[in-house]
Parts: C-alpha cells; structure tokens; sequence
C-alpha cells in the first residue's frame, strides 16, 4: 500500500498555529506591542480602526530589523531571543517562541516598515496570507511599524465569530492596558478610529496607574512592598472602601508579564479578610519579580497562566505582604494574622458618636384597646422609590392593564387560563358557608414568605411557590425594555447631580449606552472623557444605587457572556433588572409580596427570569397527598 503521510504545506501550518495564537485582534495587540517591547522601545504608538477588524497598527522606536530579518521574522520558529534549550530558563524576553509574526501573516495582510539605527535605509515590505508581494528599500524613521489589516479575511468563519466592535476593543484596550502597566518606562499612545484613546507619558508605577485609570484611582492606592528570597513583591493594592461588585481592576505581574492566578488571587482575598462589605472585590495592581528559572512560562499557548516552582510560599508572602500593607496605612485594625474578623468593629463605628441610652414611653399605649392600631401603610408607601415593587412608580400601569385578569384568577369569578400556564386560584373552592366574604378574600389573597426567598400562594390545584429574585428580575425586566423601545419613562430629578468616575474603557461602554440608558429614565447632564454627571433616574433607581447599577451593567457589558445575540437595549434591561431586583435573604412584607404576585403574572413571560430560569413552581395537592400517603 503506497504511504499516505505528508507534511503540511508552511502556509497551512501557519494558519493552524494561528488558531491558537490568534482568536481576535487583541492578540494580534498583545503580540505586537509585545514584540515592540522587546526591541528596546521608549515610544510605541498604537493606531486601531474598527476595534482592530480593519486595522491594527503597532508603531515603535525599538531597534529596527536588518532586510534578512525583516523577512526571517515571518518564518515559523524565527527568533532573536533564544538560541539554546537553556535560554527558556533565563527568559527575560516576552515573545520567545516566534510564532506570532507567522501565524498572524497568514491569516491577514501585513505591512512592514523597520530600519535600524546604524542603516541609512529600511526594508518596506508586504505580506499577505504568508505571501510576500513586495519589498522595497525605502527611508523611514528608526524603529519598526507593523500593520495588519483585514483579520482573517482567508477564514471567513473566524471573522463572522468576531464580537461587536465594543466588545473587541474591550478586549484591545484589556490588552494595551496590561502591556502598559507592566512598563511605565516606556510611553504609550492608543487611538481609535482616528481619536485618541490613551496617552501615557512614561513616569512612575503609580503615575502610569493613575494615568490608565481615572484621577480619583491615586487616593485609592496604598503601596506593598516586601523583598524576600523567592520573591520582590511591588505595586499596590486599593483602600477596602474602594471595593467594587465587580471583579475590576485587578492585576499580576510577574517579571513584567501580566498573568492570571486564581490562587494568588485568593491570597490577596484573605488579605483583605473582614475589611470587605459582602460580595465586594478590592483593586489591585501586584508586581512580582521572581527569579526566570523558578517559573515555567510554558503552559498556555497565550501565556497570561504560569508555573512556580514555590507556589504556596508565595501564597502566604502575599498575603502577610498585603495585610501588613493594608495595615500600615490604618486600615486593618490589628495586624494579628489569625484574627477573628467577627470581633473587630466594623470600620464606620470608629466614628460615630457613642449613643446615649434611654428609656422611650409610648404614651399612647393602651394596654386595654381591644386592637392595636392597623400597621400604618405610610411606612410601605414611603420607601425611598428605590429598587423595589413597591412605589407606585411603575405597577400603576401594569395594575391598569393587566391586574384584572389576573385578579379575576385570584377570586375565580372568571379564571382565563391564557396567560397563566396552569395556574387558577383557590378561590373556585372556597364557598361562602363557612366564612363571610371577607374572609374568603383575605384568606385566598395571603401570601407567605419563606427563608427570605420564596414567596408562597394557595392557589386551585394546590400552591404556586414563587423565587423572588428571578420574579422580580422578570418584572423589571419587562419594564425596562418596554422603557427602552417605548421611550418614554420617567425620570426623578436629582437636586445634587450625581459625579461618577470611570477609566476610559468604561466610558467607551457608557457612551454606546447611552441612548438606552436615557431610555430607561437617566438624565445625564455631562458626559466627558473620565466622568460622567448624572442629573435623573429612573422613577424606580434609587440614588445610593446609581453607581453599584451602571457598574453592573457595565461589567456585564464587557464580559458580553449572557446571550450576546441580542440586541444592546435587550442587553441593558437584562443587566438593570439583575442588578437592581431585590436579593434572596430580604424580607418583603405581606403588601409587598402581593404586589410582587400580581406584577409578575402581568407580565408577558412570567414562567421565567430573564436569564431563562423558573419563576415559579406548583405543587398540586395531589402531590401532597401523595407524600402524606406514604
Ligand atoms: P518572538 O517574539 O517569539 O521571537 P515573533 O514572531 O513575535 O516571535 O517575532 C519574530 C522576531 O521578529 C523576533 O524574535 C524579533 O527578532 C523580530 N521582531 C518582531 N517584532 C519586532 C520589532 N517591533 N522590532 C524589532 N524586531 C522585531
Ligand atoms: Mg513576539
């Protein structure tokens, strides 16, 4: 039988090893930024246009490529940083496999420019899907300039699995802000469709923070240092009081690389232990220096996970470097490492004013009134209009509506089973015998709560039992894409405009938002490059959570992972009514909880949450007769 193995065609094996080394154009970012890191720049330029689908280009004043090399680099495994076995062991590069310029000429058209210092002239050449189509002697300046245009215009189908442009550039500023922070030395400028993104002067660790991150980031850092054998550990970590929802700005660095750690990770977490409100992540921003032969960079083809040789040691340095940083600086109350986090006081009590004990009278009472006074409705009608259902901010025009029908099911007088799946209420069974109608009424509307989580009705066939976070996410929800495609929601004028801070990746998210965002009720009164003037809410937002919320959603935004199909205004009222729906372990009170049931059965899905979960189960009675059988 004649032998059938071949070896693959170069062009072929390059567009394989393109698969692992690049799956968007911010790897092509990462590469290139990181080539020109390499070369010795001061100065790297990054031009993108279309979140990098139709341009990235990767400008530098690094020490250029002789005409050999400029064609070498493009040939698989060509490259200046190692020469021996040995070399992997001593790495102070952070390209070394010298696949990226290969793998990236073969799925897109690259341009070259270089000349090095000691040449009069430079090379100028193209190459497209590993072809080169031309070459030319050309003056230019020092350095080199890399453009690569029309990602994966040979692999359709990569290019139709691109993100949106927010998404991608997302991931392009992800990239160009981690290649920025681990060398402050060097400057960098990023634009985007022709307007400048960033522009970083080179200066300090912390100037280089600040500059990526919003003015307000510099009070917020508080310096780590530690030097021990294994490791120099620098950088900073942010005040406990800055914590966010989500997971923010969080870095690693070791040996200048950014890298990912869900160990290290954890390490900083128990730093930070009893200093945190509930679900809330610090900011950090670690460098460590390691010695190249005690880590192994080898792992993942894209390099941001690596192996160190000590790692549970390094483990417990961080985290002793950290807590005794965050308490130096006054913030943990006791440096002792094994502390009982439940017996120090929580931060804010430092400062109040101790409270006078007394005695209150309620002169009023009356120990021999037959009732005590019906429990005012004030106190439920006077909630701040904040996150919840229960202002008459928004159920007015589902009551109107809809709550006829539904009521009608509640009493049974004409149970319409359209909307409501199986569901009719008890009321049909009920006669009037044996209680008067006011307790046929009052006995069939009530409502329980239970664990703070569920919400439980008698209705016909047995009991509906209602998860009311995903209820009241499915209400909201509805409510603000209805907002947002109806424009027309209300807004809460705020007497102090609202000033919020985001770094630059952020307002990019905020900007594309924008119009939904009004939508839905906010008011904003400015819009510049780091902050934003918020001057109205949503009827149903409340002040203290405008900041919480927009972060929210605009972390959703970036992680772009629910259902990236739909539409942004889709996108928006998903991520508001996650954020803003109230929370498993609240406590609702009996009208609350009523309110709750009617609104979601108004609702036009109310069998599930947005994020396609159950709403609600039923257990008919034939059910619990079973079980009681037993
Ligand atoms: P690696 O970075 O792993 O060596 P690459 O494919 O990224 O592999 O690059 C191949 C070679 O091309 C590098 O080793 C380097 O010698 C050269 N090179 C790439 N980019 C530049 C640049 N911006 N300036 C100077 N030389 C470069
Ligand atoms: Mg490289």
């Amino acid at each position: 039988m004649s032998s059938i193995i071949q070896l693959l065609p170069d062009h072929v094996a390059n567009q394989i090893a393109a698969g692992e080394v690049v799956q968007r154009p911010a790897s092509v970012v990462k590469e290139l930024l990181e080539n020109a890191v390499d070369a010795g720049s001061t100065e790297i330029k990054l031009i993108v246009k279309d979140a990098g689908k139709t341009l990235i280009q990767v400008i530098d004043n690094g020490k250029g490529m002789s005409v050999t090399d400029s064609r070498l680099c493009f040939e698989r495994h060509a490259t200046s940083k190692i020469r021996h076995a040995e070399d992997l062991f001593a790495l102070h590069t952070k390209g070394f496999r010298g696949e990226a310029l290969a793998s990236i000429a073969a799925i897109a058209h690259v341009e070259l420019k270089t000349r090095q210092e000691q040449d009069e002239l430079g090379t100028h050449l193209v190459i497209e899907g590993s072809k080169f189509t031309s070459q030319e002697v050309a003056v230019l300046p020092k350095g080199t300039s890399f453009s690569v245009k029309n990602l994966f215009f040979n692999i359709p189908a990569r290019r139709n699995f691109l993100k949106s442009d927010t998404v991608e550039f997302r991931h392009v500023i992800d990239e160009f802000e981690r290649v920025a922070m681990a060398h402050h030395n060097i400057s960098f400028v990023l634009y985007h469709n022709g307007s400048e993104m960033f522009n970083l002067p080179s200066g300090n660790q912390r100037q280089r923070i600040v500059n990526i991150f919003g003015g307000r980031t510099n009070e917020k850092l508080v310096p780590v240092k530690e030097s021990t054998e294994i490791v120099q550990i620098g950088g900073f970590v942010a005040k406990p009081e800055f914590a966010k929802k989500s997971r923010g700005e969080q870095f690693f660095f070791v040996n200048n690389r950014f890298i990912k750690s869900p160990y290290l990770h954890h390490a900083v977490m128990a730093a930070y232990e009893g200093l945190l409100k509930d679900g809330c992540q610090p900011g950090y921003y670690i460098y460590m220096d390691v010695p190249p032969h005690t880590i192994d960079i080898n792992i993942h083809p894209t390099k941001t996970e690596i192996k160190f040789d000590d790692e549970h040691a390094l483990y417990a340095i961080l985290r002793s470097t950290i807590k005794h940083a965050l308490g130096q600086f006054n913030i943990a109350p006791v440096l002792d490492f094994d502390r009982d986090a439940n017996l120090d006081t929580p931060y804010d009590y430092e400062k109040r004013d101790a409270v006078i004990p007394g005695v209150v009278v309620d002169r009023n009472y009356n120990p021999f009134a037959e009732e005590s006074p019906v429990k005012s409705e004030g106190s439920f009608a006077s909630s701040s209009g904040g996150n919840s259902f229960r202002g008459d901010s928004y159920t007015p025009s589902f009551k109107k509506e809809r709550q006829p029908a539904w009521e009608s099911l509640y009493v049974g007088t004409s149970p319409s089973r359209e909307d409501i799946a199986d569901i009719s209420f008890e009321s049909e069974e009920v006669t009037g015998s044996l209680f008067n109608d006011n307790e046929v009424m009052e006995a069939v509307q009530r409502t329980y709560q239970i664990h703070k989580k569920y919400i439980v009705s008698p209705i016909k066939s047995g009991m509906v039992i209602i998860d009311q976070k995903r209820a009241h996410q499915r209400i909201l929800y509805e409510q603000f894409l209805r907002n947002i495609t109806v424009q027309q929601a209300s807004s809460q004028q705020l007497l102090f405009p609202l000033v919020l801070h985001y770094n630059s990746g952020e307002m990019a998210i905020i900007r594309e938002m924008q119009e939904a965002l009004v939508n839905t009720g906010f008011v904003f009164a400015e819009f510049n490059s780091d902050h934003i003037v918020v001057s109205g809410l949503p009827v149903n937002v409340a002040e203290s959570e405008v900041s919480i919320l927009l972060e929210e959603v605009i972390n959703d935004l970036q992680q772009e992972v629910p259902d990236s199909s739909f539409s942004q205004s889709d996108r928006i009222a998903k991520s508001m009514a996650r954020s803003l729906a109230v929370r498993t372990g609240t406590l609702l009170t009996e009208k609350e909880q009523e309110n709750m049931v009617n609104a979601l059965f108004a609702c036009k899905e109310p069998d599930v949450s947005p994020f396609n979960k159950p709403t609600f189960i039923t257990v008919s009675v034939e059910d619990l007769d079973k079980r009681f059988a037993l």
